[in-house]
C-alpha cells in the first residue's frame, strides 16, 4: 500500500525532502504543511529584497504550491499550522489558519519535521515597540519595506553583527539609511577568529557604518517624535528610526518537545545519521536539529540552507528504504559585506580550543587573488588551520574583495575528503593570469604548512614573541613606518652581507610584510646554522592581531 508522508515546514529542508521523495517513490502520498503563506521561498534573498536588489516579491518564490501539485503530485497546504503530534496513533493535528482555526487530524506513515528556527527576541523592555523587526519570512521583509517606504527612516540600528546582521546593514545602507551595528562580542562575524574579523570591521567603518562592539542590547524606549532609543548594557542610548534584531536563532522544537521526542545537548531535535528521531516513524531536518561537527565530533546547530537541503534528501532516502548516512556539517559559509567577501569552512581556532583540541597549527597569508602582474589583483587574507601531527586540514577563513569563496570551497572539499596540507600544496587548480596564480593561494597555504611540518620553515608564534630575538627583514623605510616593538631591522636585501651580526644562541623570529621575504630569510639563515622561524602573515597579520586585542598594543 502507498505510504503517506507528511512534512511540517515547506521551505529549505521540507521542500527538498518532498521533491526527493517523489523522485524516489511515485506511489507515496506526500503532503507539505506550512503555517506561512508560502512554501519553497528564498529566505536567503530576504535582505536583498529589503535592499531592493530583488525588487519583486515573486522572485523570492522558488516553487509555488501549484508547481508542487502539477509537476510532482505533492499536496501543499499553506497557512496550515501543525499543532500536535500523536505518536501512538501516528497522526498530527493541523489547524487551518484561514478557516477560523478549524482543527483536523491527519494520519501518517512517516512524518518529517522541518520547522526551522525562530529569531531570538529577548524579553527586554520595549522589545515590542513599533519599528523593531526580525527578518525570517517574506511577510517580515514586506513589513520592513513598508516601514521604509512609508516613514522614510534615516537611522537604522542592526543588533547583531553576524551573517544576517551584516547583510541587513548593507541593504539598509542601500536604502540610504545611516546604519549602526550593535554587537555584544568585541568583534563582528562571530564565527571567525577575531583577527580575521578585523578587516571586516575596518571595511564597515570605511563604508560609513557606525560600530558599537563589545556592548549588549538592554532595551528600547520610544521618543516623542515616534523614533526609538536603543539602550545598551554600557549605558549608551542610540537613536533609531528602524531596528533589526539579528542576534541569532533558536531551533523550533516546541512541537517535537511536546510529542516527547528527544532533544540533544544543544537544544535541537536529536537525530541519527539518517535524520531519524528517536521515534522510528519521525524524521527531522534543517535548522531545528542538532548535527555532528565533522571536525570536533561535537553536537552543534548550524542554521544554513545547504545542510538543510542535503538533510531533506537524506531523510527522503531513509523513508524510501535507501538509507545513507549524512556526513555531518563543517559550517561552510560565505557573506558579502559592502563588496567584501567573507568566507569560512571547518573549525575556527577558538572553536577548536573551546572543544579542547590542542593538535592545532595555523598559517596566515595574504596572496593576490590572481597573478600580480595582471592588473587588478586584490589580496585575500587567508588563515588555514591544520593538525601538526598528521597535517589534516581543520579549517580556513578568508576575507577579500575577489576570489575568496573559490578558495574556501576548495578547502571545504579538502576537509570533507579528510585531506592534509600536503594535498593542498599539490592540488591542481585552474590558472590563467586573470583567474589565479600558477601557485594558487590554496597551494601557497598548503606549501607554507608543509614547509613547517618538514622543518624547512618553522612557524613562529605571534603570541610568544618573548621566546626569540625579533628580526624585521623589510626595507628600512618600511621598518621606520612601523614595526614590532623590540625588533631589529636587517633587510633581506642585505642579509647575505650582515647575517653574522645576528645572535646564534637564540631562536630568531623573522617577519616581513606578509611572510614571503621572511620565508626566504628563514631558509637562508637555517642553512647557515641559525634557528630561524617565520612569523606567518607578517606585519599585516600582526596589525590584525593587535587590532583584535589578541596581542598587547
Ligand atoms: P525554514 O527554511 O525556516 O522553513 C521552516 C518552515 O516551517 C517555515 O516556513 C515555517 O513557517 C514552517 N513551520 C514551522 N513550524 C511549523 C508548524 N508547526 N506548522 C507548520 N509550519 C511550520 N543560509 C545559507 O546557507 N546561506 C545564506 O545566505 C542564508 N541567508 C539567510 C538569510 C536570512 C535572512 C535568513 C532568515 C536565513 C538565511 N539562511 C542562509 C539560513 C537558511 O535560510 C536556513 O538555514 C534554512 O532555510 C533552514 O531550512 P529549514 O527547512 O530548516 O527551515
Amino acid at each position: 500500500m502507498a505510504k503517506r508522508v507528511l512534512i511540517v515546514g515547506g521551505v529549505a529542508g521540507g521542500a527538498s525532502c518532498a521533491a526527493r521523495l517523489r523522485r524516489l517513490d511515485e506511489e507515496a502520498e506526500i503532503v507539505l504543511f506550512d503555517r506561512g503563506p508560502h512554501v519553497s521561498f528564498a529566505n536567503c534573498g530576504l535582505p536583498y529584497f529589503v535592499g531592493n536588489v530583488i525588487s519583486e516579491e515573486r522572485s523570492l518564490l522558488v516553487a509555488s504550491p501549484e508547481l508542487f501539485q502539477q509537476r510532482f503530485n505533492i499536496g501543499v497546504q499553506t497557512r496550515h499550522e501543525v499543532t500536535a503530534i500523536d505518536r501512538a496513533r501516528r497522526s498530527i493535528r493541523v489547524r487551518a489558519l484561514d478557516e477560523n482555526g478549524a482543527d483536523r487530524d491527519e494520519p501518517y506513515d512517516a512524518l518529517v519535521l522541518s520547522p526551522g528556527a525562530a529569531p531570538m527576541r529577548p524579553p527586554l523592555p520595549g522589545i515590542d515597540l513599533p519599528g523593531i523587526f526580525a527578518v525570517r519570512t517574506i511577510p517580515d521583509s514586506l513589513r520592513i519595506r513598508h516601514w521604509i517606504d512609508a516613514r522614510r527612516p534615516a537611522r537604522a540600528v542592526v543588533v547583531g553583527g553576524g551573517f544576517i546582521g551584516l547583510e541587513m546593514a548593507e541593504n539598509l545602507a542601500r536604502r540610504d539609511l545611516q546604519v549602526t551595528i550593535l554587537e555584544k562580542l568585541p568583534q563582528v562575524m562571530p564565527p571567525l577568529d577575531a583577527e580575521m574579523a578585523d578587516p571586516v570591521r575596518e571595511h564597515l567603518l570605511a563604508q560609513g557604518v557606525t560600530l558599537h562592539l563589545g556592548d549588549g542590547l538592554s532595551g528600547f524606549e520610544p521618543t516623542a517624535s515616534g523614533g526609538l532609543i536603543v539602550r545598551t548594557e554600557s549605558g549608551r542610548g542610540i537613536d533609531a528610526d528602524l531596528v533589526i534584531l539579528a542576534i541569532g536563532v533558536r531551533p523550533e522544537t516546541a512541537l517535537a518537545q511536546a510529542a516527547g521526542l528527544a532533544l540533544g545537548p544543544r537544544g535541537g531535535i536529536a537525530v541519527d545519521a539518517e535524520m531519524r528521531t528517536d521515534d522510528p516513524h519521525i524524521w527531522a531536518v534543517g535548522d531545528a536539529i542538532e548535527v555532528t561537527d565533522v571536525l570536533t565530533g561535537q553536537e552543534i546547530i548550524v542554521p544554513l540552507a545547504g545542510p538543510a537541503n542535503r538533510q531533506g534528501r537524506v531523510a527522503a532516502e531513509s523513508i524510501c528504504g535507501r538509507a545513507r548516512a549524512f556526513r555531518g556539517v563543517q559550517a561552510t559559509a560565505v557573506v558579502g559585506v559592502f563588496g567584501l567577501t567573507v568566507a569560512t569552512t571547518g573549525a575556527s581556532e577558538k572553536g577548536l580550543r573551546r572543544a579542547g583540541v590542542t593538535d592545532v597549527e595555523k598559517v596566515y597569508l595574504h596572496p593576490g587573488h590572481h597573478a600580480g602582474y595582471y592588473p587588478g589583483a586584490k589580496p585575500i587574507h587567508l588563515k588555514l588551520l591544520f593538525a601538526p601531527s598528521d597535517g589534516r586540514v581543520l579549517g580556513a577563513q578568508a576575507v577579500g574583495l575577489e576570489g575568496v569563496e573559490k578558495r574556501i570551497d576548495v578547502i571545504a572539499m579538502a576537509i570533507q575528503m579528510g585531506a592534509s596540507v600536503r594535498d593542498l600544496a599539490e592540488a591542481e587548480l585552474c590558472y590563467a593570469p586573470q583567474f589565479g596564480g600558477a601557485k594558487d593561494p590554496v597551494n601557497l597555504a598548503g606549501m607554507v604548512a608543509v614547509n613547517h611540518l618538514d622543518g624547512l620553515m618553522p612557524l613562529g608564534d605571534w603570541n610568544a614573541l618573548g621566546e626569540g630575538a625579533l628580526v624585521d627583514v623589510r626595507e628600512p623605510h618600511e621598518y621606520a613606518a612601523g614595526h614590532v616593538a623590540g625588533a631589529v631591522n636587517l633587510p633581506l636585501s642585505t642579509l647575505r652581507q650582515h647575517y653574522r651580526e645576528l645572535p646564534r644562541e637564540r631562536r630568531l623570529l623573522l617577519y616581513c610584510g606578509v611572510g614571503q621575504r621572511a620565508y626566504y630569510a628563514t631558509r637562508f639563515l637555517r642553512q647557515h646554522g641559525y634557528d630561524a622561524a617565520n612569523l606567518s602573515g607578517g606585519y599585516a597579520t600582526y596589525g590584525a592581531l593587535r587590532a583584535a586585542g589578541l596581542l598587547p598594543s
